[in-house]
Formats: C-alpha cells, sequence, structure tokens
C-alpha cells in the first residue's frame, strides 16, 4: 500500500473537525499503518513511534504473534458476552495470577475490563465496598495523579480543572501530594477505605517518587488496614524492565489494575485483587458486555507469550539505559534532564517548551509526546532497538535547536492531554 492510495491527511483533519466532538482538538497527525516501531502516515511519512499509542502497542505495530492470535480468535469466536464464559479468559486470568506470584503472597482474584479507567472502576468499587462493610469514609489520591475519565476514575485524579467541573462525585477523596510519604501517613488512618496510588505518575510528566514511597503506602497501608491499590495502567506489562513497577520496591499492592500494554493494541483492562480482597465484589456487584472478550483476551495471551519469548522486560530495561544515557549526554540550554525507567521516560525541559519540541520531532521524523509544558514522554514499543534508540539521540540536538527556534518566532502552543 503506498500514501497514494489513501485519502490524504489534511482532508481527514477536516472532515474529523466536523464529524467529533471537540474534546480532543484536531490531532497533528493522520496514521495509516505501522510495522515494528515505524509508522505512517496518510501522506505515506514515515515516523520512528516513541509514543506507543501512550505505551500501549508493546510489540510495536503489526506484530505478527498479534495479528496472527487476533485473527486466528476471530475467525473461531469473537465475543461471547458474561453469560458464557471461553478459554481465553481463563486463559489470561491464570496467567496475570500466576505473573503475580503466589509464592510471596496470596493469589489474586481477576475481573477482565476493556480500558483502564474501567479497570479502576472496579478497583474503586471494591474500595468502597470495603469502606462501607468496615465503616471507612474516605479514600486518599495523589495531586496530579491519573486515574481515568470515566465519573469513579475521575473522582480520583488529582488534577482539578479535569476533575471539578464533573464533581461532585458522592464520595470523599483526599489529596495528598505524590512522593511524601509523610503527607501520605498523616492523611490515611482507620477511617482510610483505601488509597490509590501510581508507582510513578504518568500523565504527570513521567515522575517517580523518591526511593522507599511505595514501601512506605505499603506500611501505612499495613498500620491501618486501608487497602493499598497500584494503578499500574501505565507502568506495567515490561514498561520499566520488569512485569509489575511494584516489583522495583517488592511493595505488594492490595488491588492492582492494568490496561495500556497489556493488550498490546486491543482494548482490554485488568483489576486483580489479592486473598480475601478478591472476594469483596460478589455475585451481581459488578460486571461488562464486552470485558475480557475473546479477542481481547487472545491479544493479550500473545503480547505476554512475547514478551516472554523474545526476553522483552531485558530489551526494556537495556534499551531505556541507553535511551536515557543518550538524552544526558546532550548538551543543551532547553533541555533539563531526563526521568523515569527502562521505556517509560520524561524529557525534562527549562521552559514550557514543550509542544514546540514535539512538533520539532515530528517534523525530524519522531513522535514523542507533550504531556506537561515542560516535560515530553517517550513510551516506545518494548521492541525498541539500541540502534533506533540511537537515532533518537543523535537527532535530539538538532531537534531541540528547531525547537528554541521555532519558541524564539512565534511563542509556545497548547499542551496535549490524555
Ligand atoms: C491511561 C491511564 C488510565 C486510564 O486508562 P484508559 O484506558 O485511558 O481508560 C488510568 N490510570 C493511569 C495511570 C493511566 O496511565
Amino acid at each position: 500500500m503506498s500514501g497514494d492510495d489513501l485519502v490524504g491527511g489534511d482532508e481527514l483533519k477536516k472532515r474529523f473537525e466536523t464529524a467529533f466532538m471537540p474534546n480532543y482538538g484536531v490531532p497533528p497527525v493522520a496514521l495509516a499503518r505501522g510495522e515494528g516501531c515505524t509508522v505512517w502516515d496518510a501522506d505515506g511519512r514515515a515516523y520512528l513511534d516513541l509514543i506507543a499509542g501512550i505505551a500501549v502497542s508493546s510489540l510495536g505495530h503489526a506484530h505478527p504473534a498479534l495479528v496472527e492470535a487476533v485473527t486466528a480468535q476471530a475467525r473461531t469466536i469473537a465475543h461471547t458476552s458474561n453469560l458464557f464464559l471461553h478459554e481465553p479468559e481463563v486463559l489470561l486470568a491464570e496467567r496475570l495470577r500466576a505473573l503475580l506470584g503466589g509464592e510471596d503472597g496470596p493469589a489474586g482474584r481477576v475481573f477482565l475490563a476493556n480500558s483502564g479507567t474501567e479497570a479502576n472502576e472496579c478497583a474503586l468499587k471494591i474500595a468502597i465496598k470495603y469502606g462501607k462493610t468496615n465503616g471507612r469514609s474516605y479514600l486518599v489520591a495523589t495531586e496530579n495523579g491519573f486515574h481515568g475519565r470515566t465519573l469513579g476514575a475521575l473522582s480520583l485524579t488529582g488534577k482539578a480543572a479535569i476533575r471539578e467541573p464533573f464533581g461532585p462525585f458522592g464520595h470523599e477523596v483526599r489529596f495528598v501530594p505524590y512522593g511524601d510519604a509523610d503527607a501520605l501517613k498523616a492523611a490515611v488512618d482507620e477511617d482510610c477505605a483505601a488509597v490509590f496510588l501510581e508507582p510513578t505518575q504518568g500523565e504527570a510528566g513521567v515522575v517517580p517518587p523518591p526511593d522507599g514511597y511505595f514501601a512506605a503506602a505499603r506500611e501505612i497501608c499495613d498500620a491501618t488496614g486501608a487497602l493499598f491499590v497500584a494503578d499500574e495502567i501505565q507502568s506495567a506489562i515490561g514498561r520499566t524492565g520488569t512485569w509489575f513497577a511494584f516489583q522495583h520496591e517488592n511493595a505488594r499492592p492490595d488491588v492492582i489494575t492494568l490496561a495500556k500494554g497489556l493488550g498490546g493494541g486491543l482494548p482490554i483492562g485488568a483489576c486483580i485483587a489479592f486473598g480475601a480482597h478478591g472476594e469483596i465484589l460478589a455475585k451481581g456487584d459488578h460486571g461488562s458486555t464486552f470485558g475480557g472478550n475473546p479477542v481481547g483476551a487472545a491479544a493479550a495471551l500473545a503480547v505476554l507469550d512475547t514478551i516472554d519469548r523474545d526476553g522483552l522486560l531485558g530489551n526494556a530495561a537495556a534499551v531505556g539505559a541507553e535511551l536515557a544515557a543518550g538524552i544526558t549526554a546532550v548538551d543543551h540550554p532547553l533541555l533539563a534532564g531526563v526521568r523515569g525507567r527502562g521505556l517509560w521516560r520524561g524529557i525534562v525541559l527549562t521552559g514550557p517548551h514543550a509542544p514546540a519540541v514535539e512538533a520539532a520531532a515530528r517534523d525530524a521524523g519522531f513522535l514523542i509526546n507533550a504531556l506537561q509544558p515542560d516535560a515530553l514522554r517517550l513510551a516506545p514499543p518494548l521492541t525498541l532497538t539500541a540502534e533506533q534508540a540511537r537515532a533518537f539521540t543523535a537527532a535530539l540536538p538538532a531537534i531541540l535547536d528547531a525547537a528554541q527556534s521555532a519558541v524564539e518566532a512565534a511563542g509556545d502552543s497548547v499542551v496535549k492531554e490524555n
């Protein structure tokens, strides 16, 4: 297929603007296809994809294992609803339980959803029911944290500008500064039903907490009896070089939520609750027509198998370290540094120029994401090679120069939100 066969990007953008609600604005590029870590736009231009659909396309694009699994499953049976069970969902739930290891803690029980926000809705229902059963009246989450856009998940999202227009929500959420274990300790008492935490704040700019924060949160929850809910929707499935980010501190949550990279591009989410917490939601308490459908489950199994078979945890750790070192080695007045772990990095700028850097990177053939005024996200496929990482870091000085010229010429533009 060549660019000539496709409707051009400019025409698609115009039609998009007319047909869709204006909640996203009009994205800058219409993507037509992808292969590995490369994507092509509707005009046939190639880009190295360093954002992977927001940390979702963990195997890259059109990976044969994913294509095979999805195609075979769609040909066999694509949907059953929760009125009937099917083998792919059972295999996936068992696989997730095994990955979350019973050996140093109680086994998990799984709920399958279609997205991250839905996985968090399940965790929130567990937390609310736990609270009502035990006389615990409030929840704790973090400032600038992101847990999704549906009303339950939104109630936990720590960005007032996106939360407050849609509140109040019917349950109390207290927000604490992220990364401050003392503030967390002060906020959580025996009336607290649950603490919701990201292991590193993703949407806030790939902001890791100080070492020991997750372990401290685990201790605080143990001491007070609050549920410890880890939102690993962005951080898990190899993103940081381990299956789950909590493994870096071995601070096991009571409930964990997954989505994004799990399906490799197919929509699926999961909420796993451990021990007795896995039985808090009783028959009739929750459900989903599409959640854990055979195609999504088959895709997730292919993702997990491929990560295992191809050593992609090790690749994420090694190539991620190389990527960070390459960025650190760049000396430029716009560049303040790099943070994060594995193939999940925030490029930090000295000023609010992330949109200009994103645009300059795009012009140079690299897709990255301005997610804060002064921070860009890199979350490439876990299959990224060292050579591809080096191609980006070699181009970075010229990208920053171009961004600086653009900022000087025109001022900065608006940051795009998830
Ligand atoms: C993306 C994200 C969500 C929401 O997931 P969706 O699939 O967009 O609904 C929730 N929590 C975190 C940490 C995320 O990164």
